[in-house]
């Protein structure tokens, strides 16, 4: 079938949105039409080759629709569910056997090769010259009118909530809501310090609340974030452009913080980050960094430093979770979006470069069409 999609044709180039060519839906795979996609770090990343996905190749990672046609040996999702997707995973290893998929053997392959697992390709060129085209960006390739998906990463979600507020959740939330709630399991009363409040620190922040921490501590260097962090939650905000922040957080707290959670990837930052930290805190990080030192020293009070991918999620689980939560009026996802137009879709890109907008989500077709 035709679908619009908007290619990433060359590095650093601006997207462009081109007619290209879907293939039905294989035996197991789930055809969604796209009422809307955020757009997230990774996807700039791809597109400035930070992350190697290969371009020529269609991006999004964060879909929201309604399933248009499925699989025969699909089971559970039916044409009309309105549906999020989520991140790619073998459904095989050890990690997806025993619930942490997103630290699946295969999961480099599975969401950044531009293929299925078996190397195949369902999306191509028009006039299929389609040698160089790749797509099933995290089993999805969102930024598209129309997206092939599997079980293993769709998630059937409730039809009485906006589908485009419902499209973040795929990563973004889910990554910092899950860093909090499932990777920490920070416990009631507990305390956390959050390192660059944009949508995952932000996430992290409105989970914090729910799970009942007694000191939420914002660090960014944007004022206005600062702001939001403040009404969202944050018992405490730090401008870390002019404030010497383990002092700070070791003033707030007196014997340290419990946890972590860093979003900047920078090495500085993790060895404040560390040095906040009280004994047999944790810190995790959730954005690939620059390289740093850290001496055994610094952790030697029981510290512990953790990469987090996706929140350890299970998406199934987790994502109907945070629906129940915003429903509930405690985890309002709707103050970090900003929406707009598929077509603007590199307007979205240069703002949410330039931090201008936490939570860009593209709004692709009406949810009533069908
Ligand atoms: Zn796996
Ligand atoms: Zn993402």
């Amino acid at each position: 079938m035709r679908i619009r999609a908007a290619v990433a044709e060359a590095k650093a180039n601006p997207l462009l949105i081109e007619e290209l060519e879907l293939d039905e839906p294989r035996d197991d795979e789930i055809l969604v039409k796209l009422v809307a996609t955020g757009i997230c770090q990774t996807d700039a990343h791809a597109l400035h080759g930070r992350v190697p996905a290969p371009l020529p190749m269609v991006l999004g990672h964060e879909g929201a629709g309604i399933v248009e046609r499925v699989g025969r040996s699909v089971a559970g999702v039916q044409p009309g569910d309105h549906v999020v997707m989520s991140f790619q995973a073998c459904g095989q290893c050890a990690q997806c056997l025993s619930g942490h998929p997103a630290y699946c053997d295969q999961a480099l392959t599975a969401n950044f090769s531009g293929a299925r697992l078996d190397g195949s390709r369902g999306v191509h060129r028009v006039d299929n010259t389609d040698s160089d085209l790749s797509g099933h960006f995290f089993g999805q390739s969102s930024f598209a009118t129309y997206a092939l998906t599997t079980q293993r990463n769709t998630v059937k979600v409730d039809k009485d909530v906006p589908l485009e507020l419902l499209a973040p959740l795929g990563c973004g939330i889910q990554t910092g809501a899950g860093a909090v709630l499932n990777s920490f399991g920070l416990p009631t009363g507990g305390t956390i310090a959050i390192f660059g409040v944009g949508a995952v620190g932000f996430s992290a922040l409105m989970a914090a609340r729910v799970a009942g921490a007694s000191t939420i501590i914002a660090v960014d260097v944007n004022a206005q974030r600062l702001a939001l962090a403040d009404e969202l939650g944050a018992t405490h905000t730090l401008n870390a452009g002019g404030t010497d922040v383990v002092e700070a957080i070791k003033q707030i707290t007196e014997r340290g913080i419990d946890y972590v959670l860093d979003t900047t990837g920078r090495a500085d930052m993790l060895r404040h980050a560390v040095a906040s930290l009280a004994p047999m805190g944790q810190v995790g990080l959730v954005a690939g960094g620059a390289p740093g030192t850290l001496s055994p020293a610094e952790l030697a009070l029981g510290k512990s430093v953790r990469g987090i991918i996706q929140g350890d999620a299970v998406p199934q689980l987790f994502i109907p979770k945070l629906v129940e939560l915003y429903q509930s009026g405690r985890f309002p996802i709707d103050r970090l979006i900003r929406f707009y137009e598929f077509d603007d879709i590199n307007a979205a890109f240069a703002d949410a470069a330039r931090g201008d907008v936490v939570k860009p989500v593209l709004r692709i077709a009406e949810t009533g069409q069908n």
